[in-house]
Parts: C-alpha cells; sequence; structure tokens
C-alpha cells in the first residue's frame, strides 16, 4: 500500500493499480488518515476482488511461456546452448549461467521490438513526409508510445519494448498514432483522420489494449 500526499487533491481517492500492482491513496497535503482508513474499511470487498483479477507475474525463467508477437514462446534454457538466443517457432533457445537468463531476454526482446517497429516506424514517416530522427525502445509505464513532434529533439518516437509481446496489429495503431504526431501535435479531428488513414484497426487494437495491457507488465517480473 503506498499513501501519496498531492498539493492539489480535494479528497481522497483508493486506487487498485493492476500495472504494477500496487494500492495507492492519494491525501490532500494534510489530514484525511482517518477518512483513508473509512474508505478503505467500506472497499475491502472491492480490492479483494481488484487484486483477484489482476494478471500474474510471468518471470523470465526456464520453460516459461511468454506472450510473444500475437502468439507464445516458450523460453528454453540449458547452460550448454548457444548463449546468444535463438528463435525456432514457437520456442526461444538460450544458454549460459542461469543468473543471466532474465536479462538476456529482455534483451533479446528489446531487440526484436526494435526491430519490428523501427522499419514499421520509418515506412509510415514516409507516406506522410516526415522525417524521423531516432526510434527507440524502453519500458515506460503509462504509455505504450511517445513522440517528439516538432522543436529540439524532433522527429524521435519512442516505444515500449512491451509491445512486440502484443500482436502486430497493435503495434501497427501505436506506430501509426505517434507517426501522426509528427504531422499534429495534439488529438484533434485532423489527427485522428491522418491516424484512420494509417492504420485502419485502431478500434480492435484499443481493445486488446484494454483487454490485456495490463497483463503485458507482468511479463519478465520477478514472482
Ligand atoms: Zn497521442
Amino acid at each position: 500500500m503506498v499513501a501519496e500526499r498531492r498539493p492539489g487533491a480535494r479528497g481522497i481517492r483508493l486506487r487498485a493499480d493492476s500495472i504494477d500492482g500496487a494500492v495507492r491513496f492519494t491525501l490532500p497535503p494534510r489530514g484525511g488518515i482517518a477518512d483513508a482508513a473509512t474508505l478503505l474499511d467500506r472497499h475491502q470487498d472491492w480490492l479483494a476482488r481488484q487484486v483477484a483479477g489482476w494478471p500474474v507475474p510471468l518471470p523470465f525463467a526456464p520453460g516459461a511461456i511468454i506472450p510473444f508477437d500475437g502468439s507464445t514462446l516458450m523460453l528454453d534454457w540449458a547452460a550448454a546452448h548457444p548463449r546468444l538466443p535463438q528463435r525456432n517457432g514457437d520456442v526461444l533457445r538460450i544458454g549460459g549461467p542461469i543468473d543471466a537468463l532474465p536479462a538476456r531476454v529482455l534483451r533479446w526482446l528489446k531487440a526484436a521490438a526494435l526491430a519490428d517497429m523501427e522499419p514499421l516506424t520509418r515506412a509510415l514517416a514516409a507516406r506522410v513526409d516526415r522525417n524521423v530522427s531516432q526510434v527507440r525502445v524502453g519500458d515506460t509505464r503509462s504509455r505504450w508510445g511517445s513522440c517528439v513532434g516538432n522543436g529540439a529533439g524532433a522527429g524521435r518516437i519512442a516505444y515500449s519494448w512491451r509491445l512486440i509481446l502484443a500482436p502486430s496489429l497493435v503495434r501497427r495503431n501505436v506506430v501509426a498514432h505517434e507517426v501522426a504526431h509528427l504531422v499534429h501535435a495534439n488529438h484533434g479531428p485532423g489527427f485522428h483522420a491522418l491516424l484512420a488513414e494509417l492504420d485502419a484497426n485502431g478500434a480492435a487494437s484499443k481493445r486488446w489494449l484494454r483487454a490485456h495491457g495490463a497483463g503485458l507488465h507482468w511479463v519478465g517480473r520477478a514472482a
């Protein structure tokens, strides 16, 4: 349980965060502890239901089956396998010391995410006649992608590497979204018209992320 005091908070808020598995209270700058305790007491059942619905951690361990590109990958680790991960269909073979397994899988997934999304980003940017200076992947919590449309650092696009765990139609939508921001800095009608032009499956992609997006944040998390 995490309690945060927010200068602007007027009341008390209780949130069960399905992305990182934390229960958070937001409190006004002063007081509120007694009310928070009452709120928590009244919402015991609600909280239990939320927590029961959270995804489960899926550590990078030998034999683990992780989501990948709309399908799955089984982590086939043996110390004697080649150290560089090798994918063969729905199996990822990895060797080397077991302690290094999580980091090796993570590195491989990040590289796969970039190898998939960078060419797509550049292809869509070319369609709207915009320049992309850099594409990178990180591990953002709140957003699947970000884009610097103009000014300093213009044309820099970043994605969450976790998108490689999702089906390609989801990546297509996130990439189209960020590329549309190279043209429109806002989410106005012009932005949405261009986004629809670049990606016809936006609704399906959003549905998928609503249902499974939080679960992607539990992949690779230690149990
Ligand atoms: Zn946006």
